[in-house]
């Protein structure tokens, strides 16, 4: 693969804001479920990253977790970076509706659009991964915010569940409103949870800048210790010079340089 940095304006953010989640999905790379601790990243931090990542030229800046919408202070993260930065909302759409979804609605943004996780075009499909009842209430959540004019996208991991019926979720977006462009498909990846799937590391993985409370990632689809670039998430352009330096080592070497973090 062609393992390099992409051209400033390409770059992109993600930010772990919690771990804790209102699922268990058996393949998940956070090793999320209602009893994960929450490892907060917090309003402060993420106001300053996005600064950064702005004045630093990033394009994106991703909001994922866990779940999101659990927090708090999700509504104020995104009245922030919007006005700034083009971001996206991952989540389940699952808690998406009364107070939450009223909030929500009030930080909407042409600069925001909402990931939501759909796995299949029946529950069987989707809830083998993610838990029996998850597709029904994840499928109101995507109509709720498509009626709220929300820009929707949806992300599906493969599996060996739907891996036969993938143009089914696609004649089934298509019946919602959503073109295939807002649609993308990614295999399971061996990490977390996940007893099978791709193996992924900074060899096979394009760096995407991630942040959590912990320091800075290689990639959002792990938070492991091996994808680790630095313990301080400050400031975000040492990150990106240590990124520039493991691209070298790469390239030089082969092999991902092996970092040790205390
Ligand atoms: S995959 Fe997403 S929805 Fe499922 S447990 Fe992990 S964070 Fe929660």
């Amino acid at each position: 693969m062609n393992n390099q940095l992409p051209p400033a304006h390409d770059w992109k953010l993600w930010i772990y804001t919690n771990y804790d989640c209102n699922l268990r999905c058996s393949y998940c790379v956070a090793r999320s479920t209602p009893e994960t601790p929450r490892r907060a990243i917090g309003l402060e931090n993420v106001q300053r990253l996005v600064d950064e990542a702005v004045a630093l030229g990033f394009s994106d800046l991703f909001l994922t977790g866990g779940e999101p919408t659990i927090l708090d202070e999700i509504y104020a993260m995104i009245a922030y970076a919007t006005p700034r930065i083009r971001t996206t909302l991952l989540t389940n759409a699952m808690l998406l509706h009364g107070k939450r979804m009223e909030r929500l609605v009030e930080c909407a943004s042409p600069n925001l659009t909402i990931q939501v996780s759909l796995d299949g075009a029946c529950a069987e499909d989707h809830d083998a991964y993610r838990g029996v009842g998850t597709w029904t209430k994840t499928v109101v959540g995507i109509e709720a915010l498509l009626e709220r004019g929300f820009h929707v996208r949806l992300s599906t991991t493969e599996t060996p569940a739907n891996t036969d019926h993938l143009t089914d979720i696609c004649t089934f977006h298509e019946r919602l409103g959503i073109p295939e462009s807002d649609h993308f498909v990614r295999p399971m990846a061996q990490r977390g949870f996940a007893e099978s799937g791709i193996e992924v590391n900074m060899l096979s993985l394009a760096p995407e800048l991630t942040v959590d409370v912990d320091g800075i990632f290689w990639h959002p689809l792990s938070t492991d210790k091996d994808m680790q670039v630095s313990k301080c998430i400050f400031p975000l352009s040492s990150a990106v010079e240590q990124v520039k330096q493991n691209l070298d080592t790469i390239a030089r070497t082969g092999k991902a340089p092996l970092m040790t973090f205390t």
